[in-house]
């Protein structure tokens, strides 16, 4: 697949370090999830190489600052219409290693881009305040400016927003960027880079550093221990998240954690049943259920639960899984071995605790899983507890209102929910309820860049995207003039 790119150079598999691309002193290889083929062999950079690539921002750090926030709007913008002019090339190689159906992954490229898009915008609205007086011979003025050198440690299921939506504020604001993405994913994160460098993006402002698993512990922990490192942006698990932010601690970093989640979906009695069935089948297989927001838990009301679990599984039935290349495939295959294993150990302890199979609940061959729908779900099994982060939909039973909430609210996780209902009344109760950062109402999908994204609890830290996704990247400072 990688041979049909209509740009051929835009297969990097070097990093990049202050402008130059770099072969590492070792290579590690990327494997297409739906064969098991190796796609290419990366540069394997290590601390050492983290070291060069703060240097390297930091240095770069005080031309880009200065350069007007026009300038850098119109930068950014030239990067936004290579990563669209590139939408098929880079959606490509997105599918060849990261697994997902091809059109999902030309999705991904517009969804991604829109992020760059967005905050070259946002680059020119970066305004201070000029308080009110609280002494008639002092006047108060707050200043914005970048925060400076920022991390970003990226997962491997959105290969390109994830990088995006952190790097695109972070260099609007003004502020150089080093970037880590995940050892599965780099070559559509390589590509992004060139497009990056084409666009006008100078030397040191943005880094690339790909590197193997090993060796992303040791990039991580150089980004923590670095004092010019004051920013940390990182997207994945929780676990993870809670070692980045303890090895902030000594630098006393200021963080942006995107967790994990346990999304649940709730369907009142009184939701258009159709509706709901179709917000839950995208809501819960899109990327194969490979999402932080993808619904984990399905709470059904006990008078419409036959008839959903009769009407979702029968759409389940009909979904394509295959190569992601293939025409007509809606799930590829998972992302490693251990993911599937994950699936199907959580199928198997539903099915112990008396969950009823509806459809699917095998392994294929492969990295492949079934789309997998399971009834008489309860709090008991591991699905309730772990995100399953693969796709199977357990249904839960539920008799009232504050029942669903409870159930709903009873995990450490509060990244996204949904619930469908046609009651004004209710709408409001539930949604104010929710202990979650994002709260679909009659909708499944819900990510854009126009929105605030993020969680609470132990799903993270600060918002993604929007307006207020600059704020993570900008410090305030307060100017007290007196004398006057
Ligand atoms: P996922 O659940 O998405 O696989 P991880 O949290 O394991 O997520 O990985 C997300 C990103 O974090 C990847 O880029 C990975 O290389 C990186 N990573 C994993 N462990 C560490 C660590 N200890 N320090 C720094 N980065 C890490």
């Amino acid at each position: 697949p990688l041979s049909l790119l209509k740009d051929p150079s835009l297969f990097k598999t070097d990093a990049l370090v202050n402008g130059q691309w770099l072969k590492g002193a070792s290579r590690f290889d990327v494997l297409d999830p739906a064969t098991g083929r190796k796609l290419a062999d990366v540069a394997n950079l290590g601390a050492q190489d983290a070291e060069a690539a703060i240097a390297a921002a930091n240095a770069a750090w005080p031309a880009w600052r200065s350069q007007t926030a026009k300038q850098r709007h119109a930068i950014l913008m030239n990067w936004f219409q290579l990563l669209m002019a590139n939408q098929d090339d880079l959606g490509r190689l997105m599918t060849a290693e990261q697994g997902k159906p091809l059109a999902e992954a030309r999705g991904e490229v517009a969804y991604g881009a829109s992020f760059v898009e967005w905050f070259a915008e946002e680059a020119k609205r970066v305004n201070g305040e000029t308080l009110a007086q609280y002494d008639n011979n002092r006047r108060v003025i707050v200043l914005k400016q970048p925060i400076g050198v920022c991390a970003a440690i990226t997962p491997w299921n959105f290969p390109l927003a994830m990088i995006t939506r952190k790097v695109a504020p972070a260099l609007a604001a003004g502020c150089p960027v080093v970037i880590k993405p995940a050892e599965l994913t780099p070559l559509t994160a390589l590509a992004a880079a060139e497009l990056a460098v084409r666009a006008g993006i100078p030397a040191g402002v943005l880094n690339m550093l790909s590197a193997d698993s090993t060796n992303s512990i040791a990039i991580g922990k150089v980004l923590c221990a670095s004092d010019v490192v004051r920013h940390l942006s990182f997207t994945g698990s929780t676990e993870v998240g809670r070692i980045l932010m303890a090895q902030s601690a000594p630098t006393v970093k200021k963080l942006s954690l995107e967790l994990g989640g346990n999304a649940p979906f709730i369907v009142f009695d009184d939701a258009d049943i159709d509706s709901a069935v179709e917000g839950a089948m995208a809501s819960k297989y899109r990327n194969a259920g490979q999402t932080c927001v993808c619904s984990n838990r399905l709470y059904v009301q006990d008078a419409v639960y036959d008839e959903f679990v009769q009407k979702f599984s029968a759409k389940v039935k009909q979904l394509k899984v295959g190569n992601g290349f293939e025409d007509g495939v809606v799930q590829g295959p998972l992302i490693e071995d251990a993911a599937v294993d994950k699936v199907a150990r959580h199928v198997a302890d539903a099915v112990a605790k008396g969950g009823k199979l509806q459809v699917g609940g095998r392994k294929l061959q492969g990295q492949f899983f079934e789309p997998t729908v399971i009834s008489d779900a309860t709090a008991d099994m591991l699905c309730a507890r772990e995100e399953t982060f693969g796709p199977l939909a357990p249904v839960f039973r539920f008799k009232t209102e504050q029942e669903a909430i409870a159930a709903a609210n009873n995990t450490e996780f509060g990244l996204a929910s949904y619930f469908y209902s046609r009651d004004v009344g209710r709408i409001f109760r539930v949604a104010e309820a929710l202990e979650y950062g994002m709260v679909g109402i009659n909708a499944g999908v819900i990510s854009t860049e126009h929105v605030p994204f993020g969680g609470v609890k132990q799903s993270g830290l600060g918002r993604e995207g929007s307006s207020h996704g600059m704020e993570e990247y900008v410090e305030m400072k307060y100017l007290c003039l007196g004398d006057i």
